[in-house]
């Protein structure tokens, strides 16, 4: 048994990656870099916390950091109420900051002609 950092809930890593899957279709249980049951993973995903979950990003190849991309992300992107993941989605892949906004620039300039 495993026991939620978060709660102290006692859990089985199986078990939650269940429900975790069946709440959150972006993210991914594995990638949790602390031990967190299910519904403080849900909650985690939200609003992630350094060191709290790590990607891949699937156009360079870099491992990173959630809560980190997401700020970088917020603090250069020029499309006001936007977030990373709705950009992931839009793509229809997971990318770091800097991939992320090098898309984003490009369907700007796309709208802009
Ligand atoms: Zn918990
Ligand atoms: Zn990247």
């Amino acid at each position: 048994m495993k026991k939620c950092i978060n709660c102290g809930k006692e859990y089985d890593y199986e078990f939650e990656e269940d429900i975790f899957t069946c709440e959150n279709g972006t993210l991914s249980y594995d990638n949790f870099d602390k031990d967190y049951c299910a519904e403080c993973a849900i909650k985690a995903a939200e609003a992630p916390d350094y060191g709290d979950y790590h990607e891949e990003c699937e156009c360079c190849g870099n491992r990173f950091d959630l809560a980190e991309e997401i700020s970088i992300y917020m603090n250069n992107t020029r499309v006001i109420d936007d977030s990373l993941e709705n950009l992931w989605s839009q793509a229809g892949k997971i990318m770091c900051a800097s991939c992320a906004l090098e898309f984003e620039n490009n369907q700007l300039d796309k709208l802009d002609c």
